[in-house]
């Protein structure tokens, strides 16, 4: 239900904005969505696809980046990418990342959380 939520929700902002645009197609569109939302990218597609269907979205194609958890640790400042297993454990949101040079866990996400529309592409 997660997938279909957030797909409803880019659908929304880009029917929204092609609208806004004007546009009398949707082309395309290119999504980032970063690891750390847990979104399954092909169940997205999926879903877009089912939302778009008679709409002027409805032949556009579905780019879907993904975007890989960047944290940096306020302690010791190291930077890098974080390692998600792929363990349902981790999918809560008790996981607590730690720093892997010095153990902190005061990290700050600066990416891999985001889920948003990059692009569109439309036919004015
Ligand atoms: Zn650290």
């Amino acid at each position: 239900m997660h997938d279909l939520s957030i797909s409803q929700a880019i659908a929304r902002t880009v029917l929204k904005e092609a609208r806004d645009q004007k546009a009398k197609e949707i082309l395309s569109i290119e999504i980032e969505i970063g690891e750390l939302t847990f979104l399954n990218p092909e169940q997205v597609r999926f879903w877009l696809k089912e939302i778009f269907k008679e709409s002027m979205a409805e032949k556009a194609e579905v780019h879907i980046k993904k975007v890989y958890p960047q944290i940096k640790c306020q302690d010791c400042h190291w930077r890098g990418r974080m390692n998600i297993k792929d363990d349902p454990l981790y999918h809560t949101y008790f996981f607590i990342p730690k720093c892997p040079k010095c153990g902190s866990s005061s990290l700050k996400i600066e990416k891999g959380r985001e889920c948003k529309v990059r692009k569109i592409r439309v036919r004015l």
